[in-house]
């Protein structure tokens, strides 16, 4: 059993698609153990993603995951990193596979629905940045 961290991006939920996207992940054995919907301060998104700050589409990415609510969720389930990034599919949902949420729902290379950690390392980082211990609750 592992965990990883979950972002469902603002244009899912503006599009009123969160309930679809939760039903794929937990048809593919990962279990929500903490929800919450939440909007993203200029501050907290920068944060989450400086790793990104020198790339190109920073700025605009900054104001994409600002624009409106997100879902942020932290999963469990075997191999939950891995699991979680091979359904939600490739960043551009032009080459996702098919049935993965990006290939489903995502529109574009930015808009691509879904956050998911990409290292068990980073999986504990990102759930500490959003989560206290005592928000999360296992089966
Ligand atoms: P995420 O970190 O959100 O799970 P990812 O790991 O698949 O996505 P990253 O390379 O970490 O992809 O990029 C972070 C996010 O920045 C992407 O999910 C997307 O929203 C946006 N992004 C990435 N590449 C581009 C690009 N070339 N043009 C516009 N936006 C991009
Ligand atoms: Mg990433």
């Amino acid at each position: 059993m592992n965990r990883t961290f979950s972002i469902i991006k603002p244009d899912a939920t503006k599009r009123n698609i969160t309930g679809s996207i939760n039903k794929i992940i937990e048809d593919n054995n990962l279990v929500i153990i903490a929800q919450k919907r939440t909007k993203l301060t200029k501050e907290k998104a920068e944060g989450f993603y400086s790793i990104h700050k020198d790339k190109p589409f920073f700025n605009d990415l900054i104001e994409y995951m600002t624009s409106g609510p997100v879902i942020i969720q932290v999963l469990q389930g075997d191999n939950a990193v891995e699991n979680y990034r091979k359904i939600m599919g490739a960043t551009n949902p032009e080459n996702a596979e098919k049935g993965t949420i990006r290939k489903e729902h995502a529109l574009n290379i930015q808009e691509n629905s879904v956050h998911g950690s990409d290292s068990e390392e980073n999986a504990k980082i990102e759930i500490n940045y959003f989560f206290e211990d005592s928000e999360i609750f296992n089966n």
